[in-house]
This record gives structure tokens, C-alpha cells and sequence, in this order.
């Protein structure tokens, strides 16, 4: 068996509200909520999942709401944007919808030879649509607002600032096997050709940028997918083998990980497929329960008082 990373897991970030973040990837963007848990060391916090039907790797973007957090700020150190591929001509319906939702957004631009779109979550999170030059066939996760021919299908890429990219760059091609494909202007693009989706990463180079710090709006860290736990443990030793220090493997209920801070400072982590979000919930069911890890269910009632109520 090869040991490989596949692209994108998950990415998870931080929001202010949960109704309004609830509302907005839910409704707006048409992505279904495929787990509705708790923050596993702060059980009176949500922890949210989207994605597409089946919650695949790859189309997962998770979000801890804390009412009242102060906002972030976009600098070096982070994942300053999300990257979602939608389908080639879909941009118009969603630039009408973002101006009939109040949502702030930029025109469409192009890089690297794809247009995109811009917008902001009510927190302030940077996205990007992205009309993908490769036709991007996953299935999509379909609403009476969003239908197939516009709807969101997993991610395209996703992008870290940087002082200087040097060591970050080393990670993802000596560790994980990224490859330099193209650079525009301090822009440079890694590609992973394991998969076909969600294998973007871009590096942007900003000497002057100051650190960014992350809060409300911010993305917390970003998972890169193995297929299974002996995977797991493989990049687990060559991250070591490179003098990182890396977690131990922790069993997050839906996938197992690993966490490490690379170099250039932003929190990666390492998350396998299995054993995936169906082990606690039926697909058509995926969502609809507030689901607790074991060690909490003793005082459901209490947290169940506590959470936001969502409708
Ligand atoms: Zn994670």
C-alpha cells in the first residue's frame, strides 16, 4: 500500500455566532451540516461540520462559534483563504445572491487562467469560488436555493501567507510529496497529483506582511488526508524524522490525527478517512442530532441547555 497524502481533509476555523454562522453556510452557500457536535475540551461550544452529502475529505469545513470572540486579523502565519471549486459559468448566480444577501464580495478576477470570486462570511472568513480549469465532476450537495448547476463542489485550494516560504514550500514537497506547478507574481502554486480535487496548495510570499492573529473569522488549522491510521503513523515518523514536534495520534470520533506546527507557523494536521461521519449517524440522518463523545453524555441535559438554539 502507498503511503500518500490525498489533498485536503478538513479545514476548521472560528466564528462569532453560531445561529448566524449556522444560517450562513447552511443557507447561503447551500452546504449541508453533516455533524453538529461539541468542542471535545469545551463541551459548551459547538463544533460544527459542512460538507457535501456524505461529509467526503476534501469538502469538510468545520467551525468552533464563540459568541463574543474578538475578531482575527489576516497576516502571516495562517490560511488567509478557503478555495471552493464551483461549476464553470456559476459565478453570475453567485454574485447576485451575495448582492441580494448583503454579503461583501469582490468582482471576479483570474489566476493562473481560472476566474474566481471573493467574498466574506459574516465573521469576516476569506473565500474564493473558483471556476476550475479541470472539470471538477464531485457530487454536489444540492437546496431549493442552490442547485446543481451552481452549487459548491469541495474545495479548490487553499492559501497560506508568509513572510518567507522557504520552509513551509519543504514541508509539502519533501514530506507530503506537493510539487511547485506555477508561480504569478508572489503566488506560488503546489499541486498533489494523488487526486484530482482538492490538492491545491498556494504559498504567498509577503516580507512586509505583519503576523496574523487568529481569532473570530480566522482558520484555525488545516487537515491534509491519509486513507488510514498506518498512513497516519508513516507521516508521523518522517515529520519527527525532520525534528518537528507532532502530537500523538488522537481519536476525534469521526477520523483519527495528528497535529503539528509547521515551520512557517501555521497548525497543520494530519486526519484519515476512516472511520467517517456515518459511524454515529445514518447519511440521511448526518446532521440532525447533536452528537456528544462518550465522556459527556453523562451531563447532555445540562449542555443542551447551555447551546445556542439554531431554529
Ligand atoms: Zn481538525
Amino acid at each position: 500500500m502507498k503511503n500518500e497524502i490525498l489533498g485536503i481533509h478538513h479545514i476548521t476555523a472560528i466564528a462569532g455566532n453560531a445561529k448566524k454562522n449556522y444560517d450562513f453556510y447552511t443557507g447561503i452557500l447551500g452546504l449541508r451540516l453533516i455533524k453538529k457536535t461539541v468542542n471535545f475540551d469545551d463541551p459548551h461550544t459547538y463544533h460544527f461540520y459542512y460538507g457535501d452529502e456524505k461529509g467526503t475529505p476534501g469538502s469538510i469545513l468545520t467551525f468552533f462559534p464563540w459568541e463574543g470572540i474578538q475578531a482575527g486579523r489576516r497576516g502571516t502565519k495562517q490560511v488567509t483563504e478557503i478555495g471552493y471549486s464551483v461549476p464553470a459559468g456559476s459565478l453570475d448566480f453567485w454574485q447576485n445572491r451575495f448582492e441580494q444577501h448583503n454579503i461583501i464580495y469582490n468582482k471576479p478576477a483570474v489566476k493562473f487562467g481560472e476566474r474566481y470570486l471573493t467574498f466574506l462570511d459574516p465573521d469576516g472568513l476569506k473565500f474564493e469560488l473558483t471556476e476550475a480549469k479541470v472539470k471538477d465532476t464531485r457530487p454536489q450537495w444540492e437546496t431549493a436555493a442552490v442547485s446543481k448547476e451552481n452549487a459548491v463542489h469541495g474545495f479548490h485550494h487553499i492559501t497560506i501567507t508568509t513572510n518567507k516560504m522557504e520552509a513551509t514550500a519543504a514541508v509539502l514537497t519533501q514530506i507530503f510529496g506537493y510539487k511547485l506547478a506555477e508561480t504569478e507574481v508572489n503566488r506560488s502554486r503546489f499541486v498533489i497529483d494523488t487526486v484530482e480535487q482538492a490538492n491545491i496548495v498556494d504559498l504567498v510570499e509577503a516580507p512586509g506582511e505583519a503576523i496574523g492573529h487568529v481569532a473570530g473569522g480566522s482558520v484555525h488549522h488545516v487537515a491534509f488526508r491519509v486513507k488510514d491510521e498506518a498512513t497516519l503513523m508513516y507521516f508521523r515518523d518522517k515529520i519527527v524524522e525532520q525534528g518537528l514536534n507532532i502530537t500523538e495520534k488522537i481519536d476525534r470520533n469521526y477520523f483519527y490525527s495528528l497535529y503539528f506546527r509547521e515551520p512557517g507557523g501555521v497548525l497543520f494536521e494530519l486526519a484519515t478517512d476512516n472511520p467517517g461521519f456515518t459511524i454515529d449517524e445514518s447519511l440521511d440522518e448526518l446532521g440532525h442530532n447533536l452528537k456528544l463523545p462518550a465522556q459527556y453524555e453523562s451531563i447532555r441535559e445540562e449542555i443542551e441547555g447551555i447551546l445556542p438554539k439554531l431554529t
